[in-house]
């Protein structure tokens, strides 16, 4: 990003037509360009909606009527090898998104954040609110008179509830 003095150490897509191109960020930045992203721009209505109907297909040919099991698993896990979807491209569409892809694109930093919170990485709104809830009574130093080991706990859970925000967890 120009004037941005911060190390570009995260990649992020170019674009349709430009796949397999990136452009590096900062993580502010990465985040900046992310929530601008839109792979769509440019493409008619009907190119969208035919888009996204692939994605529910995975955009691979349907196997044929009968194959099941093992050659079907085969056939699904040799395409989701091929799809980078760092940036949630599918993530709407997919009803089936495979795990791996759900928890690499969660930062290093919000994974320690999910930690602090004793939450699985990616743990739903609902879930942060109420841990963040339960935390908070329960280190807050007025619960244990005024200790200062729970007042630290209690700052770095209320910096992880809000690096969490910020990203958008909840
Ligand atoms: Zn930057």
């Amino acid at each position: 990003m120009k004037g941005c003095k911060s190390e570009a150490t995260y990649r992020a897509p170019k674009g349709r037509g430009k796949e397999g191109q990136f452009f590096w960020f900062c993580l502010d930045h990465v985040r900046e360009y992310n929530k601008s992203y839109n792979y769509f721009n440019g493409m008619s209505d009907d190119d969208v909606l035919a888009y996204q109907r692939d994605a529910i297909t995975g955009h691979r040919p349907t196997s044929p009527i009968g194959v099941r099991g093992r050659q079907a698993r085969a056939a699904r896990n040799a395409w989701t090898g091929m799809v980078d979807d760092t940036f949630g491209l599918f993530g709407g569409q997919d009803p089936h998104p495979a795990p791996e892809a759900e928890t690499r694109r969660i930062s290093a930093a919000d994974r320690h954040a999910f930690e602090i919170l004793g939450l699985e990485p990616g743990a739903s709104k609902e879930a942060i609110k109420s841990r963040y809830k339960t935390l908070v009574k329960r280190h807050h130093p007025d619960a244990n008179q005024g200790d200062r080991s729970s007042e630290d706990r209690l700052r770095s859970i209320i910096n992880a509830y809000n690096m969490l925000r910020r990203a958008g967890y909840c």
